[in-house]
């Protein structure tokens, strides 16, 4: 059931709280700067300890430091500083300090080594933005510091930045800086309780989340469209919980006209209430909401032969349905025999835009399909945020909404 549209006024601080279950792990120990500190650097307020800290600490929410994968398995990258940077290995051993903007170069080196400048170590080596200094990488702007982990012949750069400033940079790649304030809101709900969800699983691990559709978009939070700080400052903190924990608040671009079960995308997920599917009538708006698409064969041949089915494909067809007509098994003939896959299986490997599929026609050179929808179709659909926000729906309704059952929490 939607609830009826109308601006629900502030109620502040009555929302219940929720613990996020995050050790204290190595982490901390690289998300708190406090080293360089003898360096004669000038006698500003920030000096050298100063990595983006969450702004005016005053009364708000203790932020975590979220570690984001910007770059994997490369030989080679080059970082621009804005100004004064400090390079140091993880155990301080070595380093030093550029007091002046440029650019460092960051490459392989011998087996297991990386180097960052003029520094060399099989540890990982840390390149610190001091005060205002921001970070550049590919065109991309980071104002949180850069972790280089060195792997065998290659490296990683994982970037450690506050979890509210990480989300400055989530929501404009995940939902258009200039939709509802109301959508953006929900968005920035939603994509903080799934990057807190996914941190509880990442202790022992490098790194948090990816910096793509593997988890969230994430481009660099050093430009920040105005609405979308809006969206997050309003929002500091808030999370979605069922029965008292986090859960991981899927969104994807455009149901189609109605969410579905987690279960027909993945069947690992808790099958709790909120992940359960609603109805969507808030999407028809977009130009997403219908599709005609076209695949080469020879992907879904590909596909198919990862499948272990041999031959040229015949045909492909839904071979079950959801109630709300997404496909959630097809079933991909060719001339070597037939197999029934989960049809997001099949969607993660060939592009289609959705499983909601009313129309496959399989060509000579081309597999042709028409549906509804983009994206997996679980939780919050993006779209239909939008829709409701117009609709002047607030964003604790589109939550409640999309979610159904949760309870929207205050992190402690
Ligand atoms: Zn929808």
């Amino acid at each position: 059931m939607v609830p009826s549209a109308r601006q629900n006024t502030s109620q502040t601080n009555t929302l219940p709280t929720v613990t996020a279950k995050i050790q204290a792990t190595s982490r901390e120990q690289l998300g708190t700067p406090s080293v360089l500190t003898e360096d004669p650097a000038p006698k500003q307020t920030t000096s050298a300890t100063s990595a983006p800290q969450p702004k005016a600490t005053t009364t708000k929410t203790p932020d975590r430091i979220v570690r984001v994968l910007i770059i994997e398995n490369s030989k080679s990258a080059y970082v621009k500083h804005s100004g004064r940077i400090n390079v140091y290995t993880k155990d301080l051993s070595k380093k030093y300090k550029i007091s002046n903007g440029g650019t460092i170069a960051v490459k392989t080196h011998k087996t297991g080594q990386a180097q960052a400048g003029t520094l060399v170590a099989v540890q990982p080596i840390i390149i610190e933005p001091v005060g205002d200094t921001k970070l550049e990488i590919n065109k991309t702007t980071y104002t949180g510091k850069l972790v280089v982990f060195p792997g065998k012949t290659t490296f990683n750069i994982v970037e450690y930045t506050p979890l509210e400033q990480y989300l400055y940079g989530v929501l404009p790649y995940e939902m258009h800086h200039t939709w509802a304030l109301e959508a953006l809101k929900a968005q920035a709900v939603a994509a903080r309780t799934y990057t807190l969800k996914s941190i509880e699983k990442k202790v022992d691990e490098p790194f948090d989340l990816y910096a793509d559709v593997r988890s969230q978009m994430y481009k660099g939070s050093a430009n920040v469209y105005d609405s979308v700080r809006k969206a997050v400052d309003q929002t500091r903190g808030q999370v979605l919980a069922y029965k008292g924990e986090l859960f991981y608040t899927y969104y994807h671009g455009n149901c189609g006209g109605g969410t579905d079960h987690v279960e027909i995308w993945n069947q690992q997920a808790p099958h709790i209430k909120p992940l359960a599917g609603t109805s969507c009538k808030f999407d028809s708006h977009s130009k997403s909401y219908t599709f005609k698409q076209d695949i080469a064969k020879s992907a879904v041949e590909k596909f198919a032969r990862s499948q272990r089915l041999k031959g040229s494909l015949k045909s492909v067809r839904v071979a079950k349905k959801t109630g709300t007509g997404r496909a959630s098994y097809i079933t991909v003939k060719t001339s070597g025999g037939s197999k029934t896959v989960l049809c997001s299986t099949f969607r993660a490997s060939t592009g289609i835009r959705s499983c909601k599929l009313t129309k496959i026609t399989t060509g000579a050179t081309k597999v042709h399909f028409e549906g509804h929808g983009y994206g997996h179709g679980i939780g919050m659909c993006q779209d239909g945020a939008h829709g409701m926000a117009k609709q002047n729906y607030t964003y604790k309704q589109i939550l409640k909404h999309y979610y159904p059952g949760s309870t929207l929490s205050q992190i402690r």
